[in-house]
């Protein structure tokens, strides 16, 4: 199974912040698939590092203030071709990132608060059929996975 994952997860230093979030479990999955590591901000444009973004109302602004949401869409839509020129039909993405976050994302004022709602890259991922798994839901991966073959 081909799986598209957010860089970070496999310890690529392309947070924000300049560092990662790896995560093993996330990188053992590479013991019987073929990961596709993609970074959606880094496709952007962003520089590593870059001042923090959340979403607000919409649009993404970083921590100074400025609107990326360009930016953060033209990831979007470069994370997207790379699945479809991959055959990837599965993501594992970081979980609450304005453009991995599926189902839960910063509130955008950068408090550590959270409300229900997707990054950009996911949002485009899922409204292209691509099933997403954040990395604390490896488990439901595997049993879906287990249900398709
Ligand atoms: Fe990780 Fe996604 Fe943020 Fe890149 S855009 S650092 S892959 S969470």
């Amino acid at each position: 199974m081909k799986i598209l994952v957010s860089a970070c997860l496999l310890g690529e230093n392309c947070k924000y912040s300049g560092s990662n979030n790896k995560n093993d479990s996330v990188i053992a999955l590479g013991d019987k698939h073929t990961l596709i590591p993609i970074c959606p901000e880094c496709f952007g444009g962003l520089a590593i590092p870059r001042p923090p973004a959340e979403i607000r109302n919409g649009k993404v602004y970083n921590k100074l203030g400025d609107d990326v949401t360009e930016h953060f869409e033209d990831g979007a839509e470069k994370a997207l071709y790379v699945a479809e020129e991959k055959g990837c039909r599965l993501a594992v993405l970081k979980e609450r990132s304005p453009s991995c976050g599926f189902g839960e994302i910063y509130d955008g004022t950068f408090t550590g608060n959270t409300v229900r709602g997707n990054g950009i890259t996911a949002q485009l991922l899922y409204d292209n059929g691509i099933k997403i798994f954040g990395e604390s839901k490896l488990k439901q991966l595997e049993e879906y996975i287990e249900d398709t073959e």
